[in-house]
This record gives structure tokens, C-alpha cells and sequence, in this order.
């Protein structure tokens, strides 16, 4: 029984209305044995005199049936107030208990996998307007609803990694099963193609790594003034040979009133990088990268623009996503994984700055500005 009350809403309520019913006609009962007999004499001797004198036989028969009265009066209250008890609280316990249990089932069955579980809402009344056991059913939802969403991004990157490694994969396997039969010769060049499958998965795994460490913010921002020639300077003297072997023009432009910048060099050494090294493979030969600085008020913008093949307008609000490529085909061979500008874009957020991408159309160029605090 004890097990019972402490398993149920409804009896737990039932209980404590009772135990209220109880210490009322404890009260009333207390008050009709101690207070009622004096109070009651009290009067009787008043009404006594004013009718000049009563027997004490008949105070006393007048007193036993006004007790008896009142505890019949008394009795059939507790029975009425412990029959409203039992209403009123079976009435309680089904409108918390019901939205309660469905609570209960649904998160089981989100617990189960089952992520597009939802309970009922009242749809016509606002956050405002619901009570606590509303509210907890609304924010019950949105936690389904985000938790779908992660499972839905998670399912997607399996997915996704999964294709990324298959393809370096399957091509590394297919030389060698060619190389073991013999169809393909053993030659620099075959062994060139294994190489370079190996190099892009290598750089894969890098690459999820970087991004898996930036995604979670497990990374410690070293943050100082640091000048942006020295930035830019940094860059040109690690990708200068490539651009001449490619024949791309590479220029800067850093206008006389660039402060230097709040930033951890290595981070932002690393966005520049990933910048200009896409506008140098997006860029033919014969083409043009510039980096260019400026100050807007508080910020600095530095800003990458080549002459290459451009983003069209539907491509460059998804081009900060991981994964996402425009060309798949030309980044596969060119190693892209698209994991590039999403690290890019978790790190100069993480220096309170923005970073977006520009582009007039496809084969008129693209410029991507990022902006830095000013070190003041
Ligand atoms: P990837 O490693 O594929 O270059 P990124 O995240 O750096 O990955 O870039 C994502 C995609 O954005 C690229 O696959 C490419 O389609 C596009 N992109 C990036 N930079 C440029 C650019 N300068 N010009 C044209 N397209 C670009």
C-alpha cells in the first residue's frame, strides 16, 4: 500500500487533501469540546436571567442535544469534504498526471532513437500564456526537436567522412589489385597516383581533425597585437613559389592606416593561408590574387580577391559548410575536402570577427573579407 501511494500522483494528492480535511475537524472538534461548553453556558445564563431563571436539568438536556448537533453537523461536513477530496483530486492528478506520463512515454521513446517523437501543446496559446506543465511540454519539444537536428548532422557526417574515404580507398586498392595481376605497370607513374590518393587521405584525416578540434573550441587562442603586414608577409613568403610555378600574379595592398590587429598569430596565419591558397587553386594561370587591408572604425578587413572562377550567388551562403564544394568533381582531383573555410570561419569567429565571401559571377572572380578587432 505504502509502495502504491508513493508510485501515485493522484493518491499522494488524495492524501494530502486528506490530511487538510483532518486537521480541520481536529480544529472544529477541539473547539466544540473546550471552547463551545463555556461560551454556550455563558449565553444560556444571559437568556436564563432574562427570562427569569432556568432549571439546571434543562441547561444541561439543552447543552446535549446542542453538541449532539453539532457534531452531526460535523460529521456530515467530513463526509461531504472527503467525497470532494476524492473528486477534486482524481480531477488534479489527471491534469498534471496525463501531459506528465506523456512526457514520460516520449522521452522513452527518444531514448529509444525514436528522434521525431512529440507531446501535445495547446498551438493557439504563448509561452505567456501556459502554465508550468505547458512550458515544460514546449521546451520538452525543442530539446526533441535539437536533438533530432544533431542526430540528423551526425547521421549526414558519417555519411559523408564515409564517401571521403571511400574514394582514395577504392582508387589505392584498384592500382595495387592491378599492380599484384599485372595490368598495370610498375612504374613511377602508377605509383605517383597511389601516392597522391594516400597524400588526400592524409590530409583528410588532418583536415577532420582540425575540424573536429575547432568545431568543439578545443583550441587556446594565444591573442596579442599583431601587425597585419606581418600576417600578409607571412603568407606570400609560404605560397610565393607556388604562384609562380603557376603564373598567377600575387599583390598586396595594405593602406597606411591598418593598425595591428588582435589575433593569435598561428589561427589567423592559418585562415590567410586556407584564403589564398583556394584563390591560387580557383585561380588559372595567367590570373590575379590580391590581398588587401583596410580599417572600418573598431575593425580591420582584410580581404583576398582573385581573378578566378568565381561563386555563383546560390554557392556563396553554403561554401562555409563543411563539406560543401561547388565543383565536386575539380575539388576531388584538386584534393579539395571543403573542409577549409568552415575551420576558417570557427576561427576568426572565435576572435569575435566575421568572414564572407563575394563574387560578381561565375569566371569574374571571387573575394573573400574577413574582419580582426583593432589592437589598440
Ligand atoms: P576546399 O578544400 O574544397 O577548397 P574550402 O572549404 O576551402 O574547401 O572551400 C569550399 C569550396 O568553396 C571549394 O570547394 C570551392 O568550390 C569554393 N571556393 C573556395 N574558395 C574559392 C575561390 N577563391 N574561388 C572560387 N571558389 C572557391
Amino acid at each position: 500500500m505504502l509502495n502504491r501511494i508513493r508510485r501515485h500522483l493522484s493518491w499522494k494528492l488524495f492524501l494530502s487533501y486528506l490530511v487538510v480535511i483532518l486537521i480541520g475537524i481536529v480544529v472544529l472538534a477541539s473547539a466544540t469540546e473546550f471552547v463551545v461548553p463555556s461560551a454556550f453556558e455563558r449565553h444560556l445564563a444571559a437568556m436564563a436571567a432574562l427570562m427569569g431563571g432556568a432549571s439546571e436539568e434543562m441547561e444541561l438536556d439543552l447543552f446535549t442535544n446542542f453538541r449532539r448537533a453539532v457534531n452531526e453537523a460535523l460529521a456530515l461536513s467530513a463526509l461531504a469534504a472527503f467525497l470532494s477530496a476524492l473528486v477534486v483530486s482524481a480531477f488534479v492528478s489527471r491534469r498534471i498526471g496525463t501531459p506528465v506520463r506523456e512526457m514520460m512515454v516520449a522521452s522513452q521513446r527518444i531514448a529509444e532513437g525514436h528522434f521525431n517523437e512529440r507531446v501535445n501543446v495547446p498551438s493557439d496559446l504563448t509561452w505567456d500564456e501556459l502554465d508550468e506543465l505547458g512550458r515544460l511540454a514546449l521546451s520538452f519539444n525543442q530539446m526533441a526537436v535539437q536533438l533530432e537536428h544533431i542526430e540528423a548532422t551526425r547521421r549526414e557526417l558519417i555519411g559523408t567522412v564515409a564517401h571521403e574515404l571511400r574514394t582514395p580507398l577504392t582508387s589505392i586498392k584498384g592500382s595495387m589489385e592491378g599492380l599484384i595481376d599485372g595490368v598495370l605497370p610498375s612504374d613511377a607513374s602508377t605509383f605517383q597516383r597511389i601516392y597522391r590518393e594516400a597524400d588526400r587521405l592524409q590530409r583528410l584525416v588532418y583536415d577532420l581533425q582540425e575540424l573536429s578540434r575547432v568545431e568543439a573550441g578545443a583550441f587556446e587562442l594565444n591573442v596579442k597585437p599583431v601587425p597585419v603586414l606581418d600576417l600578409v608577409e607571412s603568407t606570400v613568403a609560404r605560397l610565393g613559389c607556388q604562384f609562380e610555378e603557376k603564373g598567377v600574379v600575387l599583390e598586396t595592398d595594405i593602406s597606411g592606416d591598418v593598425l595591428p590587429v588582435w589575433a593569435d598569430e598561428d589561427r589567423i596565419g592559418q585562415v590567410m593561408l586556407n584564403l589564398v591558397g583556394n584563390a591560387l587553386q580557383y585561380t588559372p594561370a595567367g590570373g590575379q590574387v590580391r590581398i588587401s587591408a583596410c580599417r572600418q572604425g573598431t575593425e580591420i578587413h582584410i580581404s583576398v580577391s582573385d581573378s578566378g572562377i568565381g561563386v555563383t550567388t546560390e554557392h556563396l551562403a553554403l561554401i562555409f559548410t563543411r563539406f560543401y564544394r561547388v565543383d565536386k568533381s575539380r575539388a576531388r582531383s584538386g584534393g579539395g575536402s571543403g573542409i577549409g573555410l568552415t575551420v576558417a570561419k570557427h576561427l576568426v569567429e572565435s576572435h569575435g570577427g566575421r568572414i564572407w565571401a563575394e563574387s560578381p559571377g561565375p569566371g569574374q572572380g571571387s573575394t573573400f573579407t574577413f574582419t580582426l578587432p583593432v589592437a589598440t
